[in-house]
């Protein structure tokens, strides 16, 4: 079954030192009307990032529901949620969907409930219909999720059937479409051989197995696109 999907953009920060400095990233999160569901893949930016934080990255945030009307859909619309992963600008709007399933990945869950990985008043851990599924599987015809831990201990993404082709949202797996092309090369310098291309991570075949038509990620505006 082919789903409809739709990118909005729910607001921006700086990026930490660490990431990238002077670095400017965009916060993405996607609509997904399917035949038999509306999904949302992330939640965007929390509500209540310490002060702190929001001084020292600039954060810039838009609403989820604000994101979503845009888009043409309401809270209560949404059936499911899917989250890259658990982190304050991927489901910092978890809050607002109490009527939908949250798919996560068990030890994503686990690392949520540590000090200092996430806003947890925006989670709604504790109310939130939280379900944790582990490993690759099928969330509806034509939606799958993958596993695709490293940014994150249960970092996952999700490909997804359209009428233009199979779109993967591979959330944080890489920084951005420039990043995930540069891994690309480097799996195949080392399948040919070449010695002293960076290690891929081990999900990486399986991504390329599933011969997704466009990538895109969360902090990128660029997306990824197979050969023509
Ligand atoms: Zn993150």
């Amino acid at each position: 079954m082919r789903s409809t999907v739709t990118r909005m953009h729910v607001g921006g920060f700086l990026a930490p030192e660490s990431y990238g400095p002077n670095e400017r990233l965009v916060v993405n999160a996607w609509l997904v009307r399917h035949p038999e569901a509306k999904l949302l893949v992330d939640t965007g930016i929390a509500e209540h990032i310490p002060a702190a934080d929001v001084e020292e990255l600039k954060f810039v945030r838009v609403p989820i529901l604000d994101a979503l009307a845009a888009a043409g859909a309401a809270s209560d619309e949404i059936d499911a949620v899917v989250n890259c992963h658990l982190h304050a600008d991927h489901a910092g709007g978890n809050v607002h969907f109490p009527r939908a399933r949250i798919l996560v990945q068990p030890r994503e869950l686990a690392a949520a409930r540590e000090p200092g990985y996430s806003v947890l008043e925006d989670l709604d851990l504790d109310r939130g219909r939280y379900e944790q599924r582990e490993g690759e599987y099928d969330l509806l015809p034509g939606v799958r999720v993958i596993p695709t831990p490293g940014h994150s201990p249960g970092h996952q993404s999700v490909l997804i059937e359209t009428d233009v082709g199979r779109l993967l949202l591979a959330g944080q797996c890489y920084r951005d479409a420039s990043g995930f092309a540069r891994a690309i090369t480097a799996l195949e310098l080392a399948r040919a051989g070449h010695p002293g291309a960076p290690e891929a991570p081990a999900w990486l075949p399986r991504l390329l197995e599933l011969e997704p038509d466009r990538v895109a990620f969360g902090h990128d505006r660029a997306i990824w696109a197979a050969d023509a």
